[in-house]
């Protein structure tokens, strides 16, 4: 017995679950997908995360496979059957099994599939030494606020900075740093402002990257979200990265170059702090389900 997977209104183990040959996620990459981290059993900004999904389907004209309420209840239960403390929940949407054609067909069920992965993400390793990341042209699509599931270019991107001996990309676009193969990227300049890119087409809308704007500004930390470029970077005092399962990284080496000391700087450990203590209060303590 594997882990308890979700397809299309069954809760099933993972060897039993299947997917037609001919659903447009496997065909077209036509699907988007969210990934909540869970803390204590409960689901970590869940419902940011699902308005968010509800947008990416606005914007393909995708119909939702379900109510964000009835999509929460079927992510409590799973992470409940696989009794996750500490990890991830993958869900994803797609269009639907149709026969083959480019335009949108009509009348198809959407896919709604969940995951969950175990794993410790508060005690990271990466969080307490740093990652280093080196700069790669963004040869992404211009819909980056989608958050589809056509990932080919970010997992290019990744392996690319690992066979370079780094952890991560961060992708450049007209000398500016969009962001990271899977995070949003940010400075902390000379100044002490963090720097971040604005939210537009070019970069996904991160939750976590709300969030860390959001504790950055309530304690007092100036933020300017505009375009930085790999300059600025390399002479930031530091730089961190932010996602749903990461939280905040910080990022101790751009292009073989240390930030700053080479060491995670203060700010970036302040808001990593911050951002575990909001997700632990938000969760409780009362495991699975404690969050509506
Ligand atoms: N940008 C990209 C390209 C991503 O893939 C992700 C993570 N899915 C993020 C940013 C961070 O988003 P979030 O904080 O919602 O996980």
């Amino acid at each position: 017995m594997g882990r308890t997977v979700y397809v299309n209104g069954e809760f099933l183990d993972e060897s039993e679950a299947r997917i037609s040959i001919f659903d447009r996620g496997f065909l077209f990459a036509d699907g988007v997908y969210e990934v909540s981290s869970i803390l204590r059993g409960g689901l970590v900004d869940n419902d940011a995360h699902l308005r968010r999904l509800g947008r990416s389907l606005r914007e393909l004209s995708m119909p939702a496979p379900a109510s964000a309420a009835e999509i929460n209840a079927i992510q409590r239960e799973l992470v409940s059957r696989n009794r996750v403390e500490e990890g991830a929940l993958y869900l994803q949407v797609t269009r639907g099994a149709a026969d083959r054609e480019f335009s949108y067909p009509r009348d198809t069920k959407p896919s709604l599939v969940m995951f969950t992965q175990a794993r410790s993400l508060v005690d990271s390793p990466a969080a307490a030494k740093g990652i280093s990341v080196v700069t790669l042209p963004d040869i992404r699509w211009k819909r980056r606020d989608i958050k589809t599931i056509g990932l080919l270019p970010a997992s290019m991107a990744k392996e690319a900075a690992m066979a370079q001996g780094a952890d991560d990309a961060w992708m450049v676009e007209d000398d500016c740093i969009s962001e990271g193969s899977s995070n949003n990227a940010y400075i902390v300049s000379p100044d002490g402002e963090i720097l971040t890119r604005h939210l537009g087409s070019e970069i996904l809308a991160g939750i976590t990257r709300a969030a860390i704007l959001r504790l950055s500004r309530e304690t007092g930390i100036p933020v300017i979200e505009r375009p930085f470029t790999v300059e600025e970077a390399r002479h930031a005092n530091e730089a961190f990265a932010t996602s749903a399962t990461t939280f905040v990284y910080p990022v101790v080496r751009i292009d073989g170059r240390s930030i700053g000391d080479g060491t995670p700087g203060p700010v970036t450990k302040r808001l990593r702090a911050l951002y575990i203590e909001m997700a632990l209060e938000q969760v409780g303590s009362a495991g699975s389900g404690s969050n509506p």
